[in-house]
C-alpha cells in the first residue's frame, strides 16, 4: 500500500477520530519537575480483589516517587471489560485510603492529566493507531477465532512459536481493495501491530531490578485494539506512560516476557522509552509441600487485605514489612535507627530482591513489635482507642473507661535503651493487658496462668498491709522486699538460694512472682512496682482476694 492508501484505510478504520497525535501530545505537556524526579504510577486492573502485591507494588511507586520529588499517580487499567468486578474500582481507592498509599495525582485524586482511567481514552489511543496505520505499522487484521486456534494448534505441533507472525499473518499485506470489501461485508476485525521484528536479531534491554536482559527482537503481530475497539494492556500503557510522562514502570515481573513488545512500540511510535522496574512476586515456603510458591489467595490468609486491618496490625508497621521486601538493608537499617521514619530511608533498585521474596510472618510480627516499642503509652493507647472502635465495641468501652489507667500501664518501660516488646498487634493490647481493666481481669479468672505452683495470699497480704510503700523508687522498693524476704526466711537472691536450698523456703524472686501472679494472673508482667503503682494497695488487696477465692474454688 502507498502512503495516500495507508490514510484512507486510517480514515475508512477511524473517521470518529477528529484530532491528531500533535494535539494530545500538546494538552499532555511535559512535567515541570526537577532533574531526578520519578514519575510512577500505580496502575492496578479492577479485576480482582486487592492483595497483598498490590500494596507492595503501590508502596514502592509511592516510595520512589516522594523520594525523587516526583509524583506517584494512579491509572485504573479496565481494558478489560469482561474480568472487572463489581465495586473494583471503590475497592482500589478505599485500600490505596486505609493503607495510607495516597497518590499526589490520578483517578478519583485529581491532576493534569485526565482522564486516569483506560476505557476513557478510547479516542487517544484510536489517534495513535491512525497514525501507526499511516505508517504502516498497523493493520486490521480478519482472521476468526477459528482460524487463530488451528494456526495455535498446527504450532504447538511443530513447536514452533505461538502467535501470528510471518506466514500465519496472513492479513499483514491485504490490498485496500480487499480490506474494503471485507469492510462491506461487516466482517469483524482487531488491529494489530506489523511488527518490523526479526527474531533473530537480539535485543538488549537494562531492567533497573534484574540488570541486563538480552531478549529474540519481537516479530509477532500482537493484537493491539481489540474488535470493541478498545485497546489492549500492551498499547495502552505505552500510550498512556508516555502521555502521562512516567518515568518508571515498576509493575510485577509477570510483563518481563512482554518487554521486547514494549519496548518495539515505544520505538514505532517515536516516544522516548520509559525505564522498566520488575518486581519478583512475594513467595512463600507452602506448609504442605515444602516447596516455595507464589502467595495464594486461597491459602494464605493474610494475602488479602483485610487481614492486616482485622487482626489490628498497623499501617505504619506493615509499611515496615512493605519496606522491608522492597529494599534489603531497610530492616537492618531501620533497628539500628531507633528515631527514623521509612520516609528518611533512601530507596533503590539495586537494593531490591532480584528473585522472589518469600513472606516471613516472624519478620513481620517482629517489625510490628519494635513498631509498638517504639510508641509512647499515650500514642498505642490512642491508636488501639481507634481499631477498637471498629472491631470490638466492648473493649473500646473499656478503653474510654479506664483511659487514664491504660496510658500509664501501656506507658511501662517504655524508656530506656530496650523498651518493652509485647505487642504485636492492636488486639494483642487487650490480651497483654487485661489485667488492667478489672472487668476483664475479673473475667479472666486466672485462666492465663499456666504455672503449677499455689501461692500463699495471707503471706502477701501481710507484706502489702506492713512493708510495701508505693511512693518509693525501684531500688529502694527491691531492698525493702529483700528485707521481708530474708525476714521471713527467703534468700535475697536466687544464687543464695541456689548455694543452699535447704536453708531457705525460697528466694525473693518467689515472692516477687506470687505477688505477680495474684495481681496479674500471670507468671510474666511488665515491671512489677509500676503495676502496682498504678493499681494501688485497695485493688491489689482485692486481687489477692480474689486469687484466694480462685484457688478455694478450684482445690
Ligand atoms: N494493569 C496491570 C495489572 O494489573 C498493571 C501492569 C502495570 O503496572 O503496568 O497487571
Amino acid at each position: 500500500m502507498t502512503v495516500e492508501e495507508r490514510k484512507e484505510l486510517a480514515e475508512l478504520l477511524f473517521p470518529n477520530i477528529k484530532q491528531d497525535r500533535d494535539y494530545y501530545e500538546k494538552k499532555y505537556p511535559e512535567r515541570n519537575l526537577k532533574e531526578g524526579a520519578m514519575v510512577t504510577r500505580y496502575a492496578p486492573s479492577p479485576t480482582g480483589s486487592v492483595h497483598l502485591g498490590n500494596l507492595l507494588s503501590a508502596f514502592a511507586d509511592m516510595v520512589y516517587a516522594r523520594q525523587s520529588g516526583g509524583s506517584f499517580y494512579l491509572r485504573i487499567e479496565d481494558t478489560d471489560q469482561k474480568r472487572m468486578i463489581e465495586g473494583g474500582i471503590e475497592n482500589i481507592t478505599g485500600v490505596l485510603h486505609d493503607f495510607d498509599m495516597i497518590p499526589t495525582e490520578g483517578y478519583s485524586f485529581g491532576g493534569d492529566y485526565e482522564p486516569y482511567i483506560q476505557s476513557e481514552r478510547t479516542e487517544i489511543y484510536q489517534t495513535y493507531i491512525k497514525d501507526l496505520i499511516i505508517e504502516g505499522y498497523a493493520y486490521p487484521c480478519f482472521m476468526t477465532e477459528e482460524e487463530i486456534e488451528n494456526i495455535r494448534e498446527e504450532q504447538e505441533i511443530n513447536k514452533t512459536k505461538i502467535g501470528i507472525y510471518g506466514v500465519y499473518a496472513v492479513d499483514r499485506d491485504l490490498s485496500l481493495e480487499e480490506i474494503k470489501s471485507r469492510l462491506e461485508k461487516k466482517e469483524d476485525y482487531v488491529i494489530r501491530l506489523k511488527s518490523p521484528g526479526d527474531a533473530s536479531k537480539e535485543i538488549e534491554v537494562v531492567d533497573c531490578i534484574k540488570g541486563k536482559m538480552k531478549f529474540p527482537e519481537h516479530n509477532v503481530d500482537t493484537i493491539l485494539l481489540k474488535k470493541d475497539g478498545t485497546p489492549t494492556y500492551h498499547f495502552a500503557h505505552v500510550i498512556d506512560d508516555h502521555l502521562m510522562h512516567t518515568t518508571h514502570v515498576i509493575r510485577g515481573d509477570e510483563w518481563v516476557s512482554s518487554l521486547p513488545l514494549h519496548i518495539q512500540l515505544f520505538e514505532l511510535l517515536g516516544f522516548t522509552p520509559v525505564k522498566y522496574a520488575h518486581i519478583a512476586p512475594i513467595t512463600i515456603k507452602d506448609q504442605e509441600t515444602g516447596n516455595i510458591r507464589k502467595i495464594s489467595k486461597r491459602k494464605d490468609p493474610w494475602f488479602g487485605v483485610k487481614y492486616y486491618d482485622e487482626n489490628g496490625i498497623p499501617i505504619d508497621a506493615l509499611h515496615l514489612y512493605l519496606a522491608t521486601i522492597t529494599n534489603t538493608n531497610f530492616e537492618e537499617w531501620y533497628l539500628k535507627n531507633p528515631e527514623k521514619k521509612i520516609s528518611d530511608f533512601t530507596f533503590s533498585f539495586e537494593k531490591q530482591a532480584i528473585g522472589g521474596t518469600s513472606f516471613d510472618e516472624a519478620k513481620l510480627e517482629n517489625l510490628c513489635k519494635t513498631y509498638f516499642s517504639r510508641k509512647s503509652g499515650k500514642e498505642v493507647y490512642e491508636e488501639t482507642l481507634v481499631w477498637a472502635k471498629k472491631h470490638d465495641e466492648e473493649y473500646f468501652k473499656l478503653l474510654t473507661e479506664n483511659k487514664e489507667d491504660m496510658i500509664k500501664f501501656l506507658g511501662i518501660e517504655k524508656d530506656g535503651d530496650r523498651p518493652r516488646k509485647d505487642i504485636a498487634k492492636y488486639s494483642d493490647v487487650k490480651e497483654e493487658f487485661s489485667y488492667a481493666i478489672d472487668s476483664l481481669f475479673e473475667k479472666e479468672a486466672y485462666q492465663k496462668f499456666d504455672g503449677e505452683k499455689t501461692y500463699n495470699t495471707d503471706f502477701i497480704q501481710e507484706y502489702v498491709d506492713n512493708i510495701l510503700d508505693l511512693e518509693v523508687d525501684n531500688d529502694t522498693w527491691f531492698s525493702t522486699i529483700k528485707q521481708f524476704a530474708t525476714d521471713h526466711g527467703y534468700a535475697a537472691s536466687p544464687k543464695e538460694y541456689k548455694a543452699s536450698p535447704e536453708s531457705y523456703k525460697g528466694h525473693v524472686g518467689d515472692i516477687c512472682e506470687a505477688i505477680r501472679v495474684m495481681i496479674t494472673g500471670r507468671l510474666k508482667s511488665p515491671d512489677l512496682l509500676s503495676i502496682m503503682k498504678i493499681l494501688g494497695k485497695e485493688r491489689i488487696t482485692k486481687r489477692i482476694a480474689m486469687y484466694k477465692a480462685y484457688k478455694e474454688k478450684n482445690d
